[in-house]
């Protein structure tokens, strides 16, 4: 038996068994990753683990180079935190080892500080589709869903401020979910767009998100915004029943821009679900046309205001012999930050500079506002909603790196569920005739991460898609 194939679940059986010992798990990850990874590159200065005795024991986990463990680099594969080692781990990260699992001493390649939808914008190069390597992994958590995908991990976290989980999920043919803003704690996720982001599970299958959720959910002290609610047991969720679910499938969703081939793999899905007991309408979310200008009004606007600490002095990168304090700051941030990170930057601070403030990013707050609004009035008849993940399977490298404006289309399903704070999860659902994985997203009110997996669970006990594996 190949240890690496197997899910967290499957693990724990045979683990209790004593079919093998929790070092023989990771030694076997180890040697997959040695042996894989020089074509897939999901993992950033990999240079071996399983020697270092003092690993404690616990189904491994792989994280995203955003994600703080204490004593191990996290750089959000930037320049500018070349050589960050965080004196402290993110509270997911102790949430892992209190559940018995364990932080991978590795960390996944993603976007520079998550701020992309490819794993192209790493400084040390792209992550590749395992699926086809010429093609991107999605991103920016393209690391760890190419890990996960090419079983180079038993299950991952990554984090998704517009879709980075979900949409290199879709692209990798695995399951990835964004849980409600709030749910999980972002104390130590190194901050994109803080009204956005959260940490998510990225698994070879449903079982497996919620055994990761269950994990790392919860109140946190340390972050203002994490909201203290109950965490129900996810993994009771996963009943295998979902007759009488009202399931909405916005119409904005299917016009231009989808590629035909996925709309006919999502209908396709959603008859599935009406065969397996669930009832599906058709809704609108009528101010979905404003989801990626609002998005990347906002995301930019705090990204900027974040990015603004790294200025050569207590992090990572500081450029050589400056000529003064200001000529530190504008050379280290010149050096340190690549384009988008400087795209980002620029955009931001514009969109919140004097005399724009008012016209950009309050307006965009407003229409944040509507767009949830639009959400909450669907949920009042509806339990979920049903869209492709992503308008096209995964992408050639290098096709949409000249075009930002393309490369942020890229995100149009899966930005509304950040702005609107709500759960949402992607889920394996065929293929296309070129052999690349295609996702189905689920979106639910906040806090139903239990019926999205108890959703996505009953579509995976009748389709073999979440089975399928990449031959590389
Ligand atoms: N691709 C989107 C962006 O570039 C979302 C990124 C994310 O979720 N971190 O901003």
């Amino acid at each position: 038996m190949e240890i690496y194939k197997l899910t967290s679940h499957e693990l724990s059986v045979k683990l209790n068994e004593k079919a093998f010992t929790h070092t023989d798990v990771v030694a076997a990850i180890e040697s997959r990753i040695k042996s894989i990874d020089p074509k897939v590159k999901a993992y950033v200065r990999f240079n071996g683990f399983a020697g270092q005795n003092e690993l404690p024991a616990g189904i491994p986990v792989s994280i995203k180079d955003n994600i703080c463990t204490k004593g191990v680099l996290t750089e959000c594969c930037s320049k500018i935190l070349q050589g960050f080692n965080p004196p402290y781990n993110a509270t997911v990260i102790d949430k892992l080892s209190g559940a018995g699992f364990m932080a991978l001493p590795v960390k996944t390649n993603m976007d520079e500080f998550a701020f992309g939808s490819s794993t192209e914008n790493s400084c040390f190069g792209r992550t590749n589709n395992p699926w086809d390597t010429d093609c991107v992994p999605g991103g920016s958590s393209g690391g760890s869903a190419a890990a996960v995908a090419a079983d180079e991990a038993i299950m991952a976290l990554g984090s998704d401020t517009g879709g980075s989980i979900r949409q290199p999920a879709s692209f990798c043919g695995v399951v990835g979910m964004k849980p409600t803003y709030g749910r999980v704690s972002r104390y130590g996720l190194i901050a994109f767009a803080s009204s956005l982001d959260q940490i998510g599970p990225i698994t070879k299958d449903t079982r497996d998100s919620a055994i990761l959720l269950n994990a790392i959910s919860g109140y946190d002290p340390l972050d203002s915004t994490s909201v203290n609610a109950e965490v129900p047991d996810y993994t009771k969720s996963l009943t295998g029943d979902i007759k009488g679910i009202k399931v909405g499938i916005p119409k904005e969703y299917f016009v231009s821009g989808i590629d035909p081939e996925i709309k006919n793999i999502i209908e396709e899905a959603v008859n599935k679900l009406r065969a397996i007991g669930a009832a599906n309408k058709e809704v609108s979310l009528p101010h979905t046309e404003y989801a990626v200008p609002v998005y990347y009004i906002i995301a930019t606007a705090e990204a900027s205001s974040n990015l603004a600490r790294f200025d050569g002095v207590q992090y990572g990168w500081r450029s050589n012999g400056p000529e003064g304090l200001i000529d530190l700051y504008k050379r280290t941030r010149e050096e340190g930050f690549g384009e988008e990170a400087k795209r980002r930057i620029i955009l931001g601070t514009f969109a919140l500079s004097h005399g724009y403030y008012d016209a950009y990013y309050l307006r965009a707050l407003k229409v944040r506002t509507l767009i949830k609004n639009d959400f909450d009035n669907v949920f009042k008849e509806f339990d979920c909603i049903v869209t492709p993940t992503s308008p096209t399977a995964a992408f050639k490298a290098g096709e949409k790196t000249t075009d930002p404006l393309k490369m942020y289309l890229s995100d149009i399903f899966t930005i509304s569920a950040n702005l609107a704070g709500i759960p949402a999860i992607s889920i394996p659902c065929g293929f296309t005739k070129a052999g690349l994985p295609v996702g189905l997203q689920i979106l639910a009110k906040p806090f139903d991460e239990g019926l999205l997996l108890r959703i996505a669970h009953a579509y995976e006990q009748n389709t073999p898609w979440h089975k399928m594996r990449p031959e590389i």
